[in-house]
């Protein structure tokens, strides 16, 4: 089956009930018994739920792995991943990393025990310097956030692979429909299925998934152990979003880019971080390891200007000043006072969270309603 088929078919079997061509959406807790242990694979919806079950055959299809896994937010997915690990145990992160990760292993797990090292893989041999005997998960997140680098999946899985470590990709920002880490040698792909996957801006949730059964099984008894699931009703709007992904994704690939010539040729701006332009630092791996380049984009205006910035994306009107991303809807967003807003402003310009960035997600609106926008936004 093809990816196109895969987000509408993969995974899924008609309602046995009815024939209902959408899973009903089982809005119980627990599943009447006849005898202790005699029921129809599913006991208490913390551990089971058909609805829930559905979703995470969808995820499992999408990303070409065996087993799928959903958790009530993105964060409580990379919260199931660190519980594989024990105190000792050290990690290696991309620098550039999701706010919420950066805080999640900093200031719960690094307190459990767990040592991180923040590391720029845009080479990705730079990772080998930090590999150590209590080295066991790479954790990589590519196109980066805000600054949209792009790190290459294979490289870092080969350096895995020589050192038997667990590799990790937040797929979130790229989608299975541009990028497919375990065929490149990844273990565990993680989504915040709030943004691409769901889609339209109505749901938190996160998912897993795995090619390896020992694997999942660790991953499933942690997510029933935990028990940071997400309920029936989410994941039906989920599994809703899952069917229209590639058609979506198309549009959001198209009105990106036209955005990001458009914001290059621009007299007020400075910058456009987009790995689709040739001279962006990895375009090459971008090309090879992505089917296209994403609907995500950043940019900085002339002089660096905070408050020039702030007046920006105050004008936007179609692209509404929000956090988030990956909707059908545009947002705008001003990482200096929003999500960077807590890290020293020395420290963010080092990375490149200058005052006067901003961060587009572009949405599936009429092309030239957007430009209208920004031209206007921008005078
Ligand atoms: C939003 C996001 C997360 C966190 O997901 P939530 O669903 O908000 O918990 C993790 N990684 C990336 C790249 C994200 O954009």
């Amino acid at each position: 089956m093809k990816f196109n088929t895969k987000t509408i078919h993969g995974g899924q079997e008609h309602d046995v009930a009815y024939g209902a061509i959408m899973p009903p959406i089982y809005q119980t807790s627990t599943y009447a018994q006849t005898t202790p242990g005699g029921h129809k694979g599913y006991e208490y919806s913390r551990t089971h739920n058909p609805t829930r079950h559905a979703l995470e055959n969808a995820f499992a299809s999408i990303e070409n792995g065996h087993f799928g896994l959903a958790f009530a937010s993105g964060l409580a997915a990379i919260d199931a991943v660190m519980k594989l690990l024990n105190p000792g145990d050290e990690v290696i992160s991309t620098n550039d990393l999701y706010g919420g990760s950066f805080r999640l292993f900093t200031k719960i797990f690094q307190n459990f025990g767990i040592k991180f090292h923040f590391v720029d893989m845009q080479k990705a041999s730079n990772i080998e310097t930090y590999i150590n005997i209590n080295t066991k998960l790479i954790w990589v997140e590519t196109p980066t956030n805000p600054m949209m680098n792009i790190i290459d999946i294979k490289k870092v899985s080969d350096i895995s692979k020589k050192h038997q470590l667990m590799l990790a990709v937040d797929n979130t920002f790229a989608t299975p429909y541009l990028q497919q880490p375990l065929d490149l040698g990844a273990d565990i792909v993680m989504h915040s299925a709030t943004k691409y996957l769901g889609g339209h801006s109505d749901v938190v949730m996160g998912a897993l998934v795995v090619k390896d059964k020992e694997l999942a099984d660790k991953l499933y008894f942690i997510q029933n152990a935990s028990g940071a699931i997400c309920g029936p009703q989410d994941s039906f709007l989920v599994l809703r979003g899952i069917k229209t992904l590639h058609v979506r994704m198309q549009r959001h690939c198209e009105n990106g880019k036209e955005v990001a010539k458009f914001l290059k040729t621009h007299p007020k701006v400075e910058k456009v971080f987009w790995p689709g332009f040739e001279d962006h630092p990895n375009h090459h791996i971008a090309k090879s390891q992505m089917k296209d380049f994403g609907g995500m984009l950043s940019f900085t205006t002339k002089g660096n200007n905070y408050r020039e910035a702030i007046n920006v994306v105050e004008k936007l009107k179609l692209f509404t000043l929000a956090e988030s991303l990956g909707g059908v809807e545009s947002l705008c967003g001003h990482p200096a006072s929003m999500t960077h807003a807590s890290i020293p402003k020395a420290e963010r310009e080092n990375t490149g969270v200058v005052d006067s960035l901003i961060r587009l997600s572009v949405g599936i609106e009429d092309i030239d309603d957007l430009i209208a926008d920004l031209k206007q936004a921008l005078e």
